[in-house]
């Protein structure tokens, strides 16, 4: 049998004529930028996680940047990130001007909240949660540290997208919840766009200035910005995934759970859900000391697996200069050489998770 990382074919085939319909709907319109349908979702997106604004962007990358410019992050300033994440939560802190400061991460796969006090400085100016693989932090003690220090919270919900913390959705308990729709997220385009939630008035019309060269009146530039804009057709297909974010993040826990329940392979480490958080799986990261290994095998029984993420960010190239070295987060290194994903997505059928079970319980 041949077990698919992701797809999201089955997913495209059973909402195909709301994508259609909604694609026709901007594609007719004869307006693509900064128009109805990005008005309508931004609306829809709001009210979907009861805030008052929305700010629809290009990609999830620049909703973190453009979160952090809103807040007057910059040069000179240091941001709180997880060491182990993907590389865009670090590399919107860098295009700021500003310096990522990497934290240890827990059992959870998210920052270890014992750890952020001991990274905080007076340059600090922000802290970056992310609720990776779609499991929510730890937020009221993030909330609570950044309270102490005068700090602000920017949530990288980019693999969340309607999970909650204590019932709370991720991105409405920091000051701002930055989210991407790259295609395989829980909500996706059908190619880059992204969004940024706040209750902050004041902060919106900041985020709406950035993405938009700064400027609100047409030719009036008010701030230094960028251009970042969902585009027509984007929001127009994001609005219909909007609807069935809820479907889909019970499907995937469905299969989490089959797989939390069949996999009985005691050289593999499954993974754990925090008390107070509803892990939505984006990501289904098990560990295993022999990871190389158990992935080529399962390659042979024609299973796609992926590694999330085989370098810490601390570790990588790109962040050589800030001199971080090996052994300096060894949870977050011990994941980069252990973690492996297993398929997941909707539309999954049942006889290949049941494969994928079987399969890797029976891996010596
Ligand atoms: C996907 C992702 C991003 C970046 O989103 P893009 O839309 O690809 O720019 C940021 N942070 C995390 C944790 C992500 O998974």
């Amino acid at each position: 049998m041949n077990v698919d990382f992701a797809s999201l074919r089955q997913q495209y085939t059973k909402y195909q004529s709301e994508y259609e319909e909604a694609a026709l709907r901007a594609l007719r319109s004869g307006w693509y930028i900064l128009g109805k349908e990005l008005i309508n979702f931004e609306g829809n997106y709001a009210a979907f996680h009861g805030v008052n604004y929305c700010v629809g962007v290009g990609n999830g990358l620049d909703a973190l940047r453009i979160a952090l410019m809103s807040l007057g992050v910059g040069k000179g300033d240091e941001v709180i990130v997880p060491a182990n994440t993907f590389i865009a939560t670090a590399l919107a802190v860098t295009e700021t001007g500003a310096t990522p400061v990497f934290v240890e991460v827990d059992k959870y796969f998210g920052i270890d909240v014992e750890l952020i006090k001991d990274a905080i400085t007076n340059k600090t100016k922000a802290i970056i949660p992310v609720h990776l693989y779609g499991q929510p932090c730890e937020m009221d003690s993030i909330m609570k540290i950044a309270d102490d220090h005068n700090i602000i919270v920017v949530e990288d919900c980019a693999q969340a997208h309607g999970a909650r913390y204590k019932g709370r959705l991720v991105g409405t308990i920091g000051d701002a919840g930055c989210f991407s729709f790259y295609p395989m997220k829980p909500i996706g385009a059908f190619g880059d766009s992204g969004a940024i939630i706040t209750n902050n008035n004041e902060l919106a019309e900041r985020m709406g200035m950035l993405r938009n060269y700064g400027s609100i009146v047409k030719y009036k530039h008010e701030v230094i910005g960028i251009n970042s804009r969902m585009d027509e057709i984007q929001a127009a297909i994001t609005a219909v995934n909007l609807k069935y974010v809820e479907t889909g993040n019970d499907e995937r826990k469905s299969i989490a759970s089959r797989y939390i329940s069949g996999i009985n392979n005691p050289m593999v480490a499954l993974p754990e859900t925090r008390p107070n958080s509803d892990h939505v799986f984006h990501v289904f990261a098990l560990l295993c000391s022999e990871r190389d290994r158990l992935q080529v095998y399962l390659k042979d029984h024609g299973i796609q697996t992926q590694i999330h993420y085989p370098t810490s960010c601390h570790l990588a190239e790109c962040y050589s200069e800030l001199g971080y070295r090996e052994g300096d987060f060894p949870r977050a290194e011990s994941y980069a050489l252990q973690e492996l994903s297993l398929p997941i997505y909707v539309g999954m059928p049942e006889d290949e998770a049941n494969y994928v079970i079987d399969t890797i319980n029976a891996f010596i």
